[in-house]
Order: C-alpha cells, then structure tokens, then sequence
C-alpha cells in the first residue's frame, strides 16, 4: 500500500518544483557528489523498507517535517539516523512521527535513543507514543537526551519524570500482562550551564564509533539544544527550531547534511493559519525564514542543507526556494514527511520513501532469549460486581 497518492495529476510548481505526494524529492540536487573519482552507488528511484544499508553509509529520514498544526500530510518535527553498522537514532518526535518511524518496519525496540533539541511540544508530542513500545516490543528503558533548563522543572529530566509519572495507570494496568523492564525513561541531562564561548559544544553521545555533540541554538528561552552527529566519517547536524544566529551556523561548518528550520513569511503564516498578522510575526520571531536559512547555509557550507518545520503546500514551495535561493546557491532541499537521504563517504542521494499505511511490526533483533519476568498483577483490581458478570468463554 502506497503512501504516496496524487490524483490532480499535477506534478510541479509553477517554478518547477515537484509537488508534495508525487513521489519527488523537492531538491536541486537529487546526488550531491563528493569525490568526482568514485564510481557511485545506484538506488531504486523510490526508498522503501528493507532497502539495504552498505557498512559504510548513513541513511537520514524525515519523519516528521511539520508543525504544531499537525497536518496527516506532515507529522510535526522529527528525524530518525541509521547508520550501517546497525545504530539508529531519534532526534525530535513531534506529533504524528511515530506513525512514520514505525512504518519503516524497523523494530520499536531499536528506537530507543531519542534526542531533544527543545521541549515545545511540537518536537516531542508523540514521546509517550514511542514509550509505549514498552512491554510488547521494547524491554529496556526508553534513553532520551535533552538540556537543562534555567530551573530544574525547565529542564528535560522534569519534563520527562512528569511525563513518566502521567503513565501510571497505564503501566500499572499492565502488570503481570508484558514485561515493566522497558516502563522507563532514562534521560541525560545535558548542561546548558556549561556552554560558553570557551566551550561552544559538549559530547554528550560517544559509543559505538558514534559522537553526538550538542549545542545552544537561540530559541524563544534558555535551553534549546542543535546536534551534529558524526560516524565514520559522515555528518548531519540538526538545529530544531530558532532564529539566525552565526553561533550555531560555526558549529555545524561543511557537514554532510544541515537540517534546519524554514518558516513561511508572516503575511502568508498569518493568512493561512488564520491568526493576526501581529501574532504571526511574533512566531515568526523565533523562527528562521527561507532568506535567513541561506545566509545561515552560507557560513555553514554544508554539503546539502535542508529547510523542514515548514508548511508544504503547492503554493508555497515556489516562494521557499526563491527566498532560500536569494541568498545562498548551494545544494538544497525541502523536506517532506518519509524524504531519505542516503550519505556516503563518495556521494549523498536524496529520494522520497514509500512505506505501507498498515505495516506490522518486523520480528526483534538478535537472538530472543528468555523474556523479563512477569510482576505481580496490580492491586487495583476491578470491583466484583463488575467482575462476577465476566461472560464466560464459550
Ligand atoms: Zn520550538
Ligand atoms: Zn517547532
């Protein structure tokens, strides 16, 4: 079953661009070369799951590329990296991303690294949609990375131990059911304090051959967090949400990938999601438009830099690349719910993925050993007079 449908039969813009749900990727450069000598690697025009991962090459995908505004066309944000000796990871889950991360037919219990870049909730809507993976798929703690805050209940340990606590009744309930193992957030912390012009990024993820380094972005508040992960080589950082600022554009200089927010102009957010021009500009405030992400691409330079956290809509795809284009004329691209895009140490490939609309769950990874031991049942068990009218099985 697709997941790309388009009945208009329209296919692009009036500028060219191809429209969202054609199975296009809206980039000006679907292979961005790195080393002319290479003989490169050829991929299906479309991604679809099971596609294999060489040893060497990173695949990052679009998960969520929305907004608050949660749109069944676009999860809000999120993006999901795998890389080929087998790690992945979750940066962001907005709303409505976890039905894209599960459609990849990749096991629940291998995304159980997610990493926070600020705790608007359009960024970790969907945490406790990923939890629950607990018992029937996931028996470990869901590990979940994200800033201090000004004061403790601002940072992501609080957000995360209310967020826990808001499960009681459901992990309770479930008792002597699955296993609890996996009824946990772990989360790390990671000090806002620390940074400083002296110490502008922190390791806050190293194993496996993989690092992950966190920096402040400049968001609305103290503790909003951009990542660049590096492996093997290859990098691709992720920004969140927040205004222009050199200081996040230094930290992320010639990566692979740039994942950065691209915000509609004021007049058309306001228009379009029926609010006042004020208020809309007030968002906009804390936002990054399509001509400032350029300027921000300019000093970065990276390999290919992608706007998300935008509205996708046939007539604003056109306006997205003019700004974005104004200012910057390196690769580019737009990104769209389930967009892939495969980085290698020779070349990076952008394409749109196609998963099925009702996957099931694939089997688990390694070899299965003997399950978690069961809890007690809880004690909140229902009343008798509800209970002794159980009907019988037949
Ligand atoms: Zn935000
Ligand atoms: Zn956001």
């Amino acid at each position: 079953m697709a997941h790309i449908a388009r009945t208009d039969g329209l296919t692009t813009t009036p500028g060219g661009w191809p429209l969202p749900f054609t199975g296009e990727p809206m980039a000006t450069s679907r292979v961005v070369v790195k080393n002319p000598d290479a003989e490169l690697r050829k991929y299906p025009p479309i991604f679809r799951p099971g596609e294999e991962l060489a040893a060497d090459e990173m695949r990052v995908t679009c998960t969520g590329s929305g907004n608050p505004v949660v749109r069944r066309g676009q999860a809000a944000a999120s993006w999901v990296v795998e890389c080929g000796h087998g790690d992945k990871f979750v940066f962001d889950v907005g709303g409505g991303s976890v039905q894209n991360i599960f459609s990849l037919e990749i096991h629940p219990s291998l995304w159980d690294k997610l990493f926070v870049t600020h705790g608007h909730l359009d960024h970790i809507g969907d945490l406790l949609v990923l939890f629950d993976a607990m018992g029937w798929a996931r028996n470990t703690p869901l590990r979940v990375w994200g800033a201090s805050g000004k004061t403790e209940e601002l940072g992501i340990a609080a957000i995360c131990r209310h967020l826990e606590a808001a499960t009681s009744w459901h992990v309770e309930s479930k008792l002597g059911y699955v296993p609890s193992t996996g009824a946990h957030i772990d989360t790390t912390e990671i000090d806002y304090d620390a940074f400083s012009p002296e110490h502008p990024e922190s390791l806050v993820y190293d194993a496996n051959g993989v690092q992950v380094y966190a920096f402040p972005v400049m968001h609305c508040i103290y503790g909003a967090l951009g990542y660049r992960l590096e492996w093997n080589g290859l990098s691709v950082s992720f920004h969140g949400d927040g205004e222009p600022n050199a200081f996040e554009a230094h930290r992320v200089e010639q990566v692979d990938v740039m994942v950065h927010e691209g915000f509609l102009d004021a007049p058309t957010f306001a228009e379009k999601n029926g609010m006042s021009i004020d208020i809309a500009k007030n968002v906009l405030h804390a936002h990054t438009t399509p001509d400032m992400l350029g300027r921000l691409f300019s000093i970065s330079q990276p390999r290919l830099g992608v706007g998300y956290h935008y509205f996708v809509n046939d007539d604003t795809i056109d306006p997205f690349f003019e700004g974005l284009q104004s200012t910057y004329d390196g690769p580019v691209a737009l990104a769209q719910d389930l967009m892939v895009i495969n980085v290698t140490p020779d070349q990076i490939v952008t394409r749109m993925g196609e998963t099925d609309l009702l996957h099931w769950t694939p089997p688990p990874p390694g070899p299965s050993g003997p399950p978690p031991d069961l809890d007690p049942h809880s004690d909140a068990v229902i009343p008798d007079y509800v209970a002794d009218t159980r009907l019988p099985d037949k």
